[in-house]
């Protein structure tokens, strides 16, 4: 027995117990479910680089890239969003076969159960592409393979329902959809009432064991044409049937659409973008036990499953369709910046309109390099809890942000819809990404910091591990070794976090090249985080839990540090392209900025003045985060709005436009200025309008003509589409095709 373990430890372990939250049983098989990877580092305040550079960069092997250049194509080329939002309300039957045929329902099933059996890049890849053309093809193809049963068979399902229900999904004989929402239980899922209950049933003329269910879930996403639902409900067997426990809890099931007391068909209208999408009910329904995925030991299992089936999808679907919007935004705002004029100039040489072109431009670079490492982490077969929540905020954010400022820029020409406007279906799917996959402020304040730093953290699950022990010996043995390695690493970090606070620099990797200094200010932060957020645990305790505005910046810190590094590995695998470093330095400019402010607003709000007075001295958080000059804003800028192999990098791999789309249209114009600028440019010299130059024999007929034909092509773009009274009518049946009263009586 040491003098340290009785006299010292005994004592703070008798306080961490009472301090610290303690952990369910369905908590911490939650936690179990979900790996860590770089954020760790991160979040330990000394990152080993090595991990970050070993990763290899995701490709795509030769029959992913075919299928992207050939199916994912032909799908998008069937596809008129007009049409589908506005008339048809769905995608062409002829589309849904060819989905089915194709398996664009089987991505993620392995190829020994008949799918395409995708790796993570290649998936988010597909759903990249299609999201840049379609919103609702892209959502469609996109929820089969992400959440609900096709995932949570692969993860849990038994072997027979593996062989029987795999091959359907893949095929697309079934449709699958996911239902957990319902009207009382949203964010707080643990909290629904849907019912299901352990009794002897009828089922294919037997009697047999089984769970009779009733539901009302809302907002399922291909639920009005699925055949089969991956259901969430709370399961209970009052007498006794399955075992001793009355009540097993969250419990996922298969339930077939066509069974007796199913409803589903109805419809919800979400944000005008038509994809199904709708309520369900079940009313007295009943499956056998063997529809339970995985089978009865998996009853009661289904939050933990839920965890770990969301960690995949969530680092996917919606940062595949955020970094497809963005990218648009960013390609298409530099065009239109460069071809509206207004006083006489391109609208992109105003400072006013630089800087929402590079927020969007930099942003767009961010999300797709921190979509790169997802996946490329995700591929090495790890469930990342923390790094898909971080995704599936910062993306969606950064796509609301993107697009608002896409907006902006292109202003009246945004703001009126129809076939032509190319910002609106982005526009109207921002809601929709923030609102899925965990609503994005609880993920905020509730998720990202709050359950990732108990996974995240070098010792703090392991100390509340240990803390539960019941062999109290045990856990003060336990408690002893990680709480002194815990003190030794606080310290250690303290002393680097000043250090580094001083010069604002940290530990760079060898070689890094011209990006040395940003892996040296990323450390800094690293180490000022970790000792922040080690602080955090110590004066708040259990009660961080509560306080959701401390939490949430203590995650944003951490989700920016990710971005950071993703955006300095995505530079290294794209071959350290000169190029692009003007956007690598917005990008960790901005993201520097924004961590400083998190840990300053942090810092400021903690409530032992001791802690404060300590963390600003040791951390300096307002420091080394100016964020970018102006001189940095004005090349990024300019990356998005003249042609470069940079610009062109921000849209590689997504669906060409048709020339005639409103982006095809915009393409063209942006061509035809560009190559007509020398001439411009001899105009102005000359002092000359086109007209006076012509007649002063100083400008051809031919070249007449160019400038005539990039000043229509710029015509086209810049108007908007309008609608005769008729043609409205068609689109809400009831139209008073004119009120003013004389128009009114010649109508009749
Ligand atoms: C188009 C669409 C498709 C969907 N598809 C599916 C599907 O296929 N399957 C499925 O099961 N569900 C689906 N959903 C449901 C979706 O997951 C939920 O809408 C989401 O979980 C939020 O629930 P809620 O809308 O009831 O909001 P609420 O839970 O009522 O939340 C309201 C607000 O409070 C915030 N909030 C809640 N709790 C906290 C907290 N502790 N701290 C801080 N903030 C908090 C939320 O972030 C939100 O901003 C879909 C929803 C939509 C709109």
């Amino acid at each position: 027995m040491s003098f340290r373990r009785d006299q010292i430890t005994r004592r703070i372990f008798n306080w961490a117990q009472t301090a610290l939250p303690s952990l369910s049983k369905t908590e911490s098989e939650a936690i179990a479910a979900g790996d860590v990877h770089f954020e760790a580092e991160l979040f330990a305040g000394n990152p080993d680089w090595s991990m970050l550079r070993d990763i290899p960069a995701p490709t795509l092997t030769a029959d992913e890239r075919a299928f992207i250049d050939g199916p994912c194509r032909d799908f998008c080329n069937m596809l008129d969003t007009w049409q589908i939002d506005r008339h048809a309300a769905d995608l062409p039957p002829e589309a849904w076969d060819f989905l089915r045929e194709k398996g664009f329902f089987g991505m993620i099933i392995p190829k020994e159960h008949g799918g395409l059996g995708f790796s993570a890049f290649a998936h988010s890849e597909v759903v990249r592409y299609i999201s840049s053309h379609s919103v609702v093809g892209a959502v469609t193809v996109m929820v089969p393979n992400s959440l609900g049963p096709g995932e949570l068979i692969l993860q849990f399902g038994t072997e027979a329902q593996k062989s029987h229900w795999l091959p359907r999904l893949a095929r697309g004989e079934e449709l699958p959809a996911f239902g957990l929402t319902s009207e009382q239980a949203g964010s707080d899922a643990s909290a629904m009432i849907d019912d299901g209950v352990i009794c002897k049933g009828a089922w294919q003329g037997e009697e047999v064991l089984g769970i009779r269910l009733n539901w009302a879930k809302r907002y399922i996403t291909l639920a009005p044409v699925s055949t089969v639902l991956g259901l969430a409900f709370k399961l209970r067997d009052p007498d006794g049937l399955l075992g001793d426990n009355p009540e097993p809890g969250i419990t996922c099931a298969l339930v077939p659409t066509d069974l007796p007391g199913v409803v589903t068909g109805r419809r919800h209208m979400p944000s005008g973008t038509m994809f199904m999408n709708g309520p369900t009910e079940g009313h007295d329904v009943f499956i056998p036990l063997e529809n339970i995925i995985g089978g009865p030991d998996y009853a009661g299992k289904g939050w933990m499953m839920l965890m770990s089936a969301l960690a995949a999808g969530r680092g996917i679907s919606l940062p595949s369709l955020s970094a497809a919007a963005t990218a648009l935004s960013a390609h298409s705002t530099g065009a239109y910046a460069r071809i509206r004029t207004q006083f006489n100039l391109p609208i992109g040489l105003f400072g006013g309109v630089q800087e929402p072109l590079a927020r969007i431009a930099a942003n767009a670079y961010a999300i797709d390099s921190g979509r790169r490492l997802t996946t490329a982490i995700l591929d090495q077969g790890k469930k990342l809890a923390v790094i898909s929540a971080i995704m599936k905020y910062h993306a969606t954010e950064r796509m609301r942000a993107s697009v608002n400022d896409a907006m902006d820029v292109h202003s009246g020409k945004a703001v009126i819809d129809g076939p032509l406007n190319y910002l609106q279906p982005a526009y109207r799917a921002i809601p929709i990404g923030i609102t899925v996959e965990g609503a994005n402020i609880v993920t905020r304040n509730l998720i990202i910091f709050g359950q990732g730093a108990i996974r995240a953290h070098p010792y703090l699950l392991d100390e509340m591990t240990a803390l539960q022990n019941e062999d109290r010996d045990k856990a003060l043995d336990d408690f002893d070794r990680l709480f002194w390695g815990h003190v030794g690493h606080s310290t250690k970090n303290a002393f680097r976090a000043f250090g580094s606070s001083l010069t604002g620099k940290g530990r760079a990797p060898e070689n890094a090249g011209k990006v040395r200094d940003l892996y040296g200010r990323l450390a800094r932060w690293s180490s000022a985080f970790a000792m922040t957020a080690d602080l955090a645990f110590l004066t708040l305790g259990g009660a961080l839990k509560r306080k959701e505005m401390i939490s949430a910046r203590l995650g944003d810190a951490l989700s920016e540090m990710f971005l950071v590094a993703a955006v300095l590995k995505r530079w290294e695998d794209d071959g350290r392209n000169e190029a692009d470093l003007p956007l690598v330095r917005y990008a960790a400019e901005t993201s520097f900025q924004s961590i400083g402010r998190a840990l300053e607003a942090t810092i400021d709000n903690f409530p032992a003045t001791w802690a404060r007075w300590l963390l600003r001295l040791m951390t300096r958080p307002g420091a080394h985060s100016r964020g970018p000059s102006d001189d940095l804003t004005e090349k990024v800028a300019m990356l998005a709005y003249q042609p470069s192999e940079t610009r062109n990098r921000l849209v590689s791999g997504l669906h060409p436009p048709a020339p005639e789309s409103g982006l095809g249209l915009l393409e063209t114009a942006y061509r035809l200025v560009l190559d007509t600028e020398p001439l411009r440019k001899r105009l102005r010299d000359l002092k000359k309008s086109p007209a006076d130059a012509k007649a002063a024999g100083v400008l051809s007929d031919a070249e007449m003509a160019r400038l005539q034909e990039a000043e229509a092509a710029v015509q086209r773009v810049v108007a908007v589409d309008d609608f005769t009274p008729e043609a409205l009518s068609d689109l809400f049946p009831g139209t008073t095709t004119d009120p003013r009263p004389d128009h009114r009586e010649a109508a009749e």
